[in-house]
């Protein structure tokens, strides 16, 4: 599938239209923003972690029944999705209190919530991402009532699920953003889970150590971040090789073994 003009930009990936008008093409870029964009860096073979990750996770998810935008991976930084009708709020849900959370309300670093917590930010960086009530996404249209219900819904059985998933490799799930979209099919609209789910979008800590395994490295400067992404993949099983191998050079190791 060929890629066709820039249909968006965004902080982390570009989407490209096809000549399917259903279906675009996105672009795991290497780039890494944080606090609003106010910090930037380019993380050589982050993008191509986070395509794998996502994907995986992704397609995990499909097979509990929550449908989302991924069609295929298509390469290393490349993955074809559906074209959707983005929600405009970041669903962020929380099972341990840290970031943002911790200094907006005073609760401690690192409190596990008794329940997880859902939160709800407009997507607007101008705003720089506001939290907001219920309330105002019924108020101002952003969403309906039987939207959000949905949408609740599918949060928990994804929480309940990646909490699984990443505890039985060894890692906590302390909070992610997900993002939802609505996709047209037939004359019915249905809403799904669209954008990335990797470790740029969830805090993920060693469930020993505490070890950051997430984006925290390159917000709070805690060291490089392709040893700790290239970790997540290997103990998902995405990636045979030992840790500290970054996916770049994973291919390249291959390919030198096939010539020896
Ligand atoms: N998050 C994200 N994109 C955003 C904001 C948050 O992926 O634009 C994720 C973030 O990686 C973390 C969770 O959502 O896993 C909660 O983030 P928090 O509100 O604590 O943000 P902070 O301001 O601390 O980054």
């Amino acid at each position: 599938m060929k890629k066709g003009k820039k249909l968006y930009e965004g902080k982390a990936k570009i989407i490209y239209t096809t000549a399917d008008k259903d279906l675009a093409i996105q672009y795991f870029k290497d780039d890494a923003t944080a606090f609003n964009n106010l910090k930037k860096s380019t993380i050589e073979g982050k993008g191509v972690l986070n395509n794998r990750i996502s994907e995986h996770i992704l397609n995990n998810l499909s097979q509990i029944g929550i449908k989302n935008h991924l069609v295929k991976r298509l390469n290393m930084r490349e993955q074809i999705i559906k074209i959707v009708d983005i929600i405009p709020i970041e669903f962020i849900v929380r099972n341990v209190a840290t970031g943002s959370i911790t200094k907006r309300l005073g609760i401690e670093d690192g409190t596990v919530l008794k329940e997880p917590l859902l939160e709800y930010c407009l997507k607007d960086d101008k705003l720089g991402d506001p939290l907001v009530a219920e309330e105002h996404i019924l108020m101002f249209d952003w969403a309906t009532k039987q939207e959000l219900e949905k949408v609740k819904k599918m949060i928990l059985r994804i929480n309940d699920f990646m909490i699984g998933m990443f505890w039985g490799v060894g890692i906590k799930l302390i909070d992610f953003k997900l993002e939802f979209g609505r996709l047209k099919t037939n004359g019915k609209t249905e809403v799904i889970l669209a954008d990335e789910i990797s470790p740029d979008t969830c805090r993920l800590w060693d469930s020993i150590t505490d070890k950051k395994l997430d984006k925290d490295r390159f917000r709070k400067k805690l060291g490089d971040l392709i040893p700790a992404y290239t970790e997540v993949a290997r103990r998902l099983g995405i990636l045979h090789e030992q840790s500290n191998v970054s996916a770049v050079n994973v291919t390249k190791l291959r390919s030198i073994k096939k010539k020896k």
